[in-house]
């Protein structure tokens, strides 16, 4: 997809201006439901619930304007937009297996996707192999003859770990297995599951598709069949759409889509640059530096990368990398990522201080994003950070 097809897409796509007299923002149709003139009119609206304006539960205008515009962005025929990125990682694998099925994931994807696959899918006798995405024969390896879905997510957020798309989805359709993709990451702007292969790309919302760190949702996009197969279990019985407001906020999010990403991934090569001549950092992961050890594979399938990577600074206790973290003025400590603030999160709090080990390079990740801010005035923030260390 070219610059200008992603402009029509964000910009044109999808409004219908002379309906809401020609207002250039589009409205939030706030209303759980639509009203018809005649018996037929409504008899014909119930024909398709998935094509059809009848209650918001199922389709909305407002969400309609937003599912073609990400469709489209994604080369995807069909899109769902939905309250959480969980969400729609959730029903995305729910519609695809039934009890008796074999799952094969990468290893150690987002939290909840793994605790989904932990916890809620054994109860339904579904079970599932971790594999080490880095290699794409650890996938053929693991086919059983039960195995009906491989999950990936390319690149993971924590440790940036790529699995190769193109590779593992012709493996799979040639044994007729569903493949699903968390696309968080990159968005369709950087990386284009589909493109490659993939039957159904997903996104957290929340990130870079919002951009400004007030909604939760999530985006499922693929095939009219399988968006349909999804749209008529999973998101109607669970009512897990998101609502107008929200999807007009993602609009408004979207809007700026590009010229966000492109700032963020401006920002964080100059911040990495930063950071590789400082004494106190010892490794830096990001997929698109050629130190990455995958970096010809991020290279070959991501455009760009954006704004969020890890590094592994150096400290020989836990209070030092807390003073680091706790120094900070601008770089907000906080979850999530994708706005157009900065943040940092520390591998040592998920583990209680007493716990550090310096040999343990997880203890001494840092986990952070770059937003919209200037570079240097980010810059300044970590060199506080560093000074801090020293005292
Ligand atoms: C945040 C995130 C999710 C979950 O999305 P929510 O919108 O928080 O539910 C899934 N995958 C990745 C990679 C994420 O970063």
């Amino acid at each position: 997809m070219n610059d200008k097809e992603i402009s029509e897409i964000i910009n044109e796509l999808g409004e219908q201006r002379e309906q809401y007299f020609n207002s250039v923002a589009p409205p939030i149709i706030q209303t759980s439901n639509f009203s018809f003139k005649t018996v037929n009119d409504l008899r014909n609206a119930f024909e398709d619930e998935s094509k059809n304006f009848i209650y918001s539960r199922a389709k909305n205008p407002t969400l309609n304007i937003l599912s073609e515009k990400l469709a489209a962005l994604d080369g995807a025929e069909d899109c769902l937009v939905v309250n959480s990125g969980a969400g729609a990682i959730f029903i995305s694998v729910l519609a695809n297996v039934k009890s008796g099925d074999h799952i094969i994931s990468v290893a150690q994807p987002y939290s909840w996707t793994q605790k989904m696959f932990d916890t809620v899918f054994p109860r339904f006798n579904i079970s599932v192999s971790y594999v080490d995405g880095r290699d794409a024969n650890n996938f053929k390896d693991a086919i059983r003859d039960n195995t009906t879905l491989i999950y990936l997510e390319s690149p993971n957020s924590w440790s940036f770990a790529i699995q190769d798309l193109h590779s593992i989805a012709t493996l799979a359709k040639s044994k007729n297995i569903i493949t699903v993709c968390d696309n968080s990451y990159c968005t369709p702007l950087y990386q284009q599951p589909i493109a490659l292969g993939i039957d159904i790309s997903v996104q957290s919302a929340t990130k870079y598709i919002c951009g400004h760190s007030d909604v939760v949702a999530g985006v499922i996009c693929g095939s009219n069949e399988m968006i349909s197969k999804i749209f008529k279990s999973e998101y109607m019985n669970l009512g897990i759409g998101t609502t107008p407001f929200n999807a007009w906020l993602l609009l408004r999010g979207l809007r700026t889509l590009s010229v966000r990403m492109d700032r963020v991934s401006a920002n964080t090569k100059k911040i990495i640059e930063f950071l590789k001549n400082n004494e106190q950092v010892e490794k830096i992961l990001y997929p698109l530096m050629p130190e990455f050890d995958q970096y010809e594979l991020a290279k070959k399938q991501m455009k760009d990368a954006g704004g969020l990577f890890s590094f592994i600074i150096k400290a020989q206790s836990a209070l030092e990398i807390e003073n680091f973290c706790n120094s900070l003025r601008h770089i907000l400590m906080a979850v999530s990522w994708g706005g157009y603030e900065s943040l940092i999160i520390p591998g040592i709090a998920s583990i209680p201080a007493a716990a550090f080990d310096a040999s343990n390079e997880d203890h001494r990740r840092i986990r952070i994003y770059i937003g919209l801010e200037d570079a240097d005035y980010i810059i300044d923030d970590l060199n506080r950070g560093f000074n801090s260390m020293k005292i």
